[in-house]
């Protein structure tokens, strides 16, 4: 990845441009993690980085960044810039290019994020950012206040990476969330709910809801319920507890997913019908929540004798021979009956066992 990173740098260079990377692919290469995308910055503007990539960039986003993709890589490209103006709290309204690497770092949001590498490898560090890897600690770049007024994303930014870094903040970061945390209000609920996602999907999610309590912002977000939360290791596992569905955007497939959770939770969580009925995922998680171990869920939904009712080694056709009767509504009884005797153990999956059964329980429909 660094290597076609680097050459990708060259490439423009090559055209009579300066870029570096920048941002979270060298930050995360100085401490060893591997990163999914690539920040790049130059002053070649947005219309030459599509002549000199003009296959592979992907279509226009808005505010000025190009994206190119290159086996599969994601190269975010960014013209230096200094932004001008924001509106209600998050985006730059106004910008202008600029050709000068300094001021573009100048508007970044952590020191952390301005370390730049340029096409030699060599780490170009204008704002110390180095220092703040070193002390494991994160620093806007100039005053914190005037940084989350600017943009208040940058709030929820710096507690995301604290937590996926195991980073402590800057006391300044921390008086300054303080003071500027209702600006958290006027975010979109889509925004803020993909920074929280990152913080609630870190390894270090319990250190994330630690500092978002600490600094009241538990309010600003409207998550009432994060200080109850008691299982820390699913993501929809947490929403599930916070209760958020009725703010905060989820699929028809998330919500399913809390709502079955929930009901499991008003259940007896290793009966045997609930693992079946509901399957190991949302038992797992509603076990989580318990406080049961999840190795017993895990133990108890392999020692099920079915799964599904596929599994069931007769059908609806082999009843109907069986009973020599037509198709009809009770043969969803039987099923279910029967389905339910397996899965209790009631009633073994065998073919003769369960035929045997069903003429001894059901052979009178014949008759009837
Ligand atoms: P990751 O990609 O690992 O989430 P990142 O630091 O690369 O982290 P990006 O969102 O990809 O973050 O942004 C790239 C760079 O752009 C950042 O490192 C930072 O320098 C700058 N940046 C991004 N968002 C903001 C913002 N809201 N305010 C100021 N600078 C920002
Ligand atoms: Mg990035």
């Amino acid at each position: 990845m660094l290597k076609i990173a680097l050459k990708l740098i060259k490439t423009i260079e090559d055209h009579g441009y300066v870029a570096y990377i920048v941002g979270g692919f060298v930050r995360d290469q100085l401490l060893g993690i591997v990163s999914n995308d690539v920040d790049i910055c130059t002053n070649a503007r947005p219309s030459d980085i599509r002549n000199i990539f003009p296959n592979s960039c992907l279509p226009d986003e808005a505010y000025g960044s190009i994206t190119v993709m290159i086996r599969n890589i994601r190269f975010e490209i960014t013209t230096f810039r200094r932004e001008i103006r924001y509106l209600n709290n998050r985006k730059p309204v106004e910008f202008e290019y600029i050709d000068d690497l300094l001021e573009d770092l100048k508007r970044r949001d952590f020191r952390i994020n301005t370390i730049c590498m340029d096409k030699n490898g060599k780490i170009i560090d204008l704002l110390h950012g180095r220092e703040d890897l070193q002390k494991r600690e994160i620093h806007t770049v100039g005053n914190s206040i005037y940084q989350f007024s600017q943009d208040a994303l940058r709030i929820l930014r710096a507690i995301r990476f604290a937590t996926n870094l195991s980073f402590s903040l800057s006391s300044d970061i921390k008086q300054a969330i303080l003071e500027t945390k209702h600006y958290v209000r006027n975010l979109s609920y889509d925004r803020k709910k993909e920074e929280l996602n990152k913080i609630f999907a870190s390894i270090h999610v319990r250190y994330g809801i630690k500092l978002l309590l600490e600094l009241g912002l538990d309010k600003e977000l409207q998550l009432q319920h994060l200080k109850e939360i008691r299982s820390f290791d699913d993501l929809i596992g947490i929403w599930t507890q916070l209760y958020a569905e009725d703010i905060y955007p989820f699929s028809k497939n998330e919500k399913e997913l809390m709502q079955q959770i929930r009901e499991v939770l008003t259940m007896d969580i290793l009966d045997p019908i609930t693992l079946y009925r509901y399957g190991l995922y949302v038992n797992s998680v509603a076990a989580s929540i318990q406080g049961i171990s999840k190795k017993l869920v895990i133990q108890k939904y392999n020692e099920l004798p079915i799964k599904g009712r596929s599994d069931i080694v007769v059908n609806g056709k082999d009843i109907m021979d069986l009973l020599q009767a037509q198709p009809g509504r009770y043969l969803k009884d039987i099923l279910l009956d029967i389905e339910e005797k397996i899965v209790r153990k009631e009633l073994e999956n065998d073919s003769n066992v369960l035929k045997k059964y069903i003429v001894a329980q059901y052979g009178d429909l014949k008759n009837s």
